[in-house]
């Protein structure tokens, strides 16, 4: 049915104007004034901003961890993501050592499934490179079309992978047209530093974050971008929570590296001391990268403002404080890492960031949707608002306030990391290709109707056209 949202202010990566749209067939038919109703159904938007609907680039659904699996499925994740202005999200498919990186995707695929109610795509994690790894990688691209790697250079002895293995999805990447993502923490200092603190008997939550100092994640980080350059590769280093990470990813970019930077909510509104909340409670707040002290959130919101980092993730991996954060009480190292973050991603950035004076309201599209299209290969059927893209649109109100709380979020967890945090902005009605998920605050979408979504090749000049954001 076709559709006509009227009286909105749409808002781009680049662009604030007056528009309405007309929808037709799931995709943006047209943008301008006063269409001819012809049997259409009316949505007005009162004068509420317009944009394109978010792109998550980092979750982890139903994924097994720590020796449980986090809470949150492809349907309350979606679900929850759709409330909070989402309407895209990639997560990460893990492998196994060993087996073909066909079965792994069949296991992402069972799982999201009938299950999701926006669209969703996969990255694709290496744990090593071997001629069957190499043999298959091109096939996956062609018949998945998966273009994004994800190495994990923290982890020992789970997810970890050697120097070797990164060096070579690099030139792999190069090679075939992908992009390499990082977990940039140095796995075997960690590794020393955690031992040593429970041998000292430093247990509790907080030694998670003094076992990870910012020095670890610079130092990875740096790495990986000096075999980035050195490999005349492209690179994507997710959830960075430092200074110290963001001058190197700077720093990469000022030698002409294709290097990129993704930060999270958490880093950005949350820090260091949250860990040191009494009863155990410091649980709820363990991410690797660890929430750093304060300061460093000031570096954050201006490696965005500046464009030193480009997207907001969500990093979502909830797991339960009661029945599965307590698997690390007496033991901090056994805390599941995580949290749940999906909901409050773009309401987050709209209100610390635009409402602030922080950033632009042209950069917050461009860094909860637009860039992540255009690094990932959506772009431009997702991530704008522009004649022939999916209607994946959000009618956003700016100025209703409200309290971020686990007794109204969507999200399957039993606890919210932002409980009490007042936020101005919020979601009113989201549309996934034409069709409403979410009408007035309400959900109205359909479990299963999420499509998987190929993504096109890394492409290095698609992703520049909105390097300069205008302020
Ligand atoms: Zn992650």
């Amino acid at each position: 049915m076709k559709k006509i949202v009227k009286n909105g202010i749409i808002v781009t990566a680049t662009d604030t104007y007056q528009a309405d749209l007309l929808i037709e067939n799931g995709k943006i038919a047209a943008i301008g004034h006063d269409f001819p109703l012809g049997g259409a159904e009316l949505i007005d938007t009162r004068g509420s901003y317009v944009f394109p609907g978010g792109i998550d680039p980092h979750t982890h659904l139903e994924m097994p961890f720590g020796g449980t699996v986090s809470k949150d499925d492809f349907e309350t994740g979606t679900i929850a993501a759709a409330f909070g202005g989402t309407t895209t999200v990639i997560d990460f498919c893990l492998t196994n050592k060993g087996e073909p990186m066909k079965n792994a995707i069949q296991t992402w695929h069972a799982k999201s499934k009938d299950k999701a109610v926006i669209d969703y795509s996969f990255h694709l994690m290496i744990g090593e490179i071997n001629e069957d790894v190499l043999e298959e990688l091109p096939v996956v691209m062609e018949e998945e079309g998966i273009t994004s790697f994800k190495v994990f250079m923290a982890y020992k002895n789970v997810f970890q992978a050697d120097d070797g293995t990164l060096f070579r999805t690099l030139l792999a990447a190069k090679e075939l047209g992908g992009l390499v993502m990082v977990h940039a923490e140095n796995g075997d200092v960690i590794d020393y530093l955690v031992n040593q603190a429970l041998e000292q008997g430093n247990t509790d939550p907080i030694y998670h974050a003094l076992t990870r100092p910012p020095e670890v994640e610079g130092e990875a980080t740096g790495r990986a971008a000096q075999l980035t350059g050195l490999a005349n590769s492209q690179l994507y280093v997710v959830h960075v929570s430092c200074a110290e990470a963001v001058e190197k990813i700077a720093a990469a970019r000022r030698k002409g590296y294709d290097v990129w930077g993704e930060t999270c909510p958490q880093y950005l509104v949350l820090d260091q001391t949250y860990l040191e909340k009494p009863n155990f409670e410091g649980a709820k707040y363990v991410w690797s990268p660890p929430l750093r002290e304060k300061w460093h959130q000031d570096v954050l919101w201006n490696a965005l403002k500046n464009g030193d980092l480009q997207t907001l993730g969500s990093d979502q991996c909830s797991f339960d404080f009661n029945g599965q954060k307590d698997l690390g009480k007496g033991d901090f190292s056994k805390i599941p890492n995580g949290g749940p973050i999906i909901e409050d991603r773009v309401s987050i950035l709209f209100s610390e960031g635009v409402k602030k004076g922080r950033i632009s309201l042209n950069q917050f599209v461009d860094i909860v949707s637009t860039r992540n299209a255009k690094l990932f290969g959506l772009y431009p059927q997702k991530g704008t608002i522009a004649v022939g893209a999916d209607a994946d649109i959000v009618i956003f109100d700016p100025n209703v306030e409200r309290t971020i709380s686990a007794e109204t979020h969507h999200m399957a967890a039993d606890y919210n990391p932002f409980e009490g945090m007042q936020v101005t902005g919020e979601p009113v009605s989201v549309l996934s290709r034409g069709e409403f998920v979410i009408r007035e605050k309400q959900f109205v979408g359909k479990i299963g109707k999420g499509q998987y979504i190929k993504r096109a090749r890394y492409n290095s000049s698609a992703t520049d056209a909105t390097d300069k954001v205008s302020n």
